[in-house]
This record gives structure tokens, C-alpha cells and sequence, in this order.
């Protein structure tokens, strides 16, 4: 009741504005319709690892990659591709403290995961930051995105089971050798994990071997189902695409 009352208060005084256009938002989120509707969602994608794939690419194609080597997670679910405007907002979430964006995108990927109609998993664990890291930026960008999906979903967040115990470099301008090098052992289980099933969150997938190597970490530590939840997914960088064959 009071949260409500809240809610109304902060309505009045600061009703949602479209965070790329200034229009009025819509439904209390800082988007309009227009801005809405012609966001890149990623509609044609790898059914494994979200990989965007050409419109005329059958429903349930692999990309090439996952075709040669799968993924170690079940699947990886992403709402948008990683292009204009979604670069300008993830950036302005992790490198100029844009909380608001943070809303905003995990409202989005909350929609879009609301529309799959799937299990839902019984953890959320996003993907953690090195220390230095964390202490640089004063927070978290995957754990801001999955806290208003454990509220939407009811499904608790863990941020202690997983630590990032190697700073690495960043993943831009490795090839893909170096990149699954850079980022092999960075993560480690600091306790035993008290669900089988369990959703990674990430603000954008770019190669996926963060995650992938997550998915191992947390496969090795007795989880039996292991999905990634991403707001966005990087198209470039892999090879041409396949149908499932
Ligand atoms: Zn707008
Ligand atoms: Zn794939």
C-alpha cells in the first residue's frame, strides 16, 4: 500500500520521460511507443547462443559456431541486438552511472522473456565483477538488471556464490583463441549452489565466452540447467550462418 502510494507520488512529480526522444513515456517507463517499436529486438537468432541471424534464416537455425562447438549453457535468451540505440544505453548504464537506463533495459528483457512462456529458472545470478572493477564503477550493471527481475519473476538473486577472482582483459581486439584464454579460470563457486536451475544475467553478450565459461563454473557446482539472460547480443565477430542441419 504505501509502496503504491509511493509509486503515485513519484509519478506525479517526475512522470515518465523517453529517455531517447523526451516524449512522454509510456506505462510509466521512460520509452514512448515510437522509440519502443523500432528498437532492433532480436527476432532471428541462433536457438542456442542468441546469435542475431539473417531474417530469412529458418526458425530453430544454429549458427555455425554452436554448430562446431556448443555452448555449455542450455540457451541463451537475448531481447535486443547490440546495436543503435542499445549501445548508447548500455554504455551510458555502465560507464556514466545511467541507473535509469538499467531500469529501462531490464524492463525490456523482462518482456521479452515474460513472451517465451518457459520454466522459469530458480536463480538469478549475474555475472560478477572483478573487485577492482566493482570498486571503480561503485556497482554492479548485471546485478542492477537483475534485481527488478527477481521482484518481476519472484526469483532470488545470488551475488556471493560466484566470485571473479583474475582481473582480464577486455575481451575487444582478442582473437577468438586469446578471448577463451583471457577469460579461463577468471570465475570461481565460493559456496555450494542452492538451486539446479539458474539464469545468468548480463547486459550484453558479445563473443559469449564469458558466459560459456560461467556456465562451466557453475555446471561443475552441480547446476543441471543453465541459461543466460541478456538484455542484448553482439552480431559480429562469428562466421556465417548454417541452418540446423
Ligand atoms: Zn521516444
Ligand atoms: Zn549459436
Amino acid at each position: 500500500m504505501v509502496y503504491n502510494w509511493l509509486k503515485t507520488i513519484q509519478a506525479l512529480a517526475y512522470p515518465a520521460t523517453c529517455v531517447l526522444c523526451g516524449a512522454p513515456g509510456r506505462e510509466g517507463r521512460d520509452l514512448c511507443r515510437g522509440c519502443q517499436d523500432s528498437l532492433p529486438h532480436n527476432r532471428h537468432a541462433c536457438r542456442l547462443c542468441a546469435l542475431p541471424l539473417p531474417a530469412t534464416a529458418p526458425a530453430g537455425s544454429l549458427c555455425g559456431q554452436c554448430q562446431q562447438r556448443p555452448p555449455r549453457f542450455d540457451r541463451c535468451l537475448a531481447a535486443l541486438c547490440y546495436e543503435h540505440p542499445l549501445d548508447h544505453l548500455v554504455s551510458g548504464l555502465k560507464f556514466r552511472d545511467k541507473l535509469v537506463y538499467g531500469r529501462l533495459l531490464s524492463g525490456l528483457l523482462g518482456d521479452f522473456l515474460e513472451h517465451r512462456g518457459h520454466e522459469l529458472p530458480e536463480l538469478l545470478v549475474p555475472v560478477p565483477l572483478h573487485p577492482s572493477r566493482q570498486r571503480e564503477r561503485g556497482f554492479n550493471q548485471a546485478l542492477e538488471l537483475a534485481r527488478p527481475l527477481a521482484r518481476r519473476f519472484g526469483i532470488p538473486v545470488d551475488i556471493r556464490a560466484l566470485s571473479r577472482d583474475r582481473a582480464t582483459a577486455p575481451q575487444s581486439g582478442l582473437d577468438k583463441k586469446e578471448r577463451r584464454r583471457n577469460i579461463r579460470g577468471a570465475f570461481r563457486l565460493r559456496e555450494g549452489l542452492a538451486a539446479r536451475h539458474i539464469a545468468i544475467v548480463d547486459d550484453v553478450v558479445t563473443t559469449g565466452n564469458t558466459v560459456d565459461e560461467l556456465a562451466g563454473v557453475l555446471r561443475r557446482g552441480g547446476a543441471a540447467r543453465v541459461e543466460v539472460w541478456a538484455v542484448t547480443r553482439r552480431a559480429g565477430g562469428r562466421k556465417a550462418i548454417a541452418p540446423d542441419g
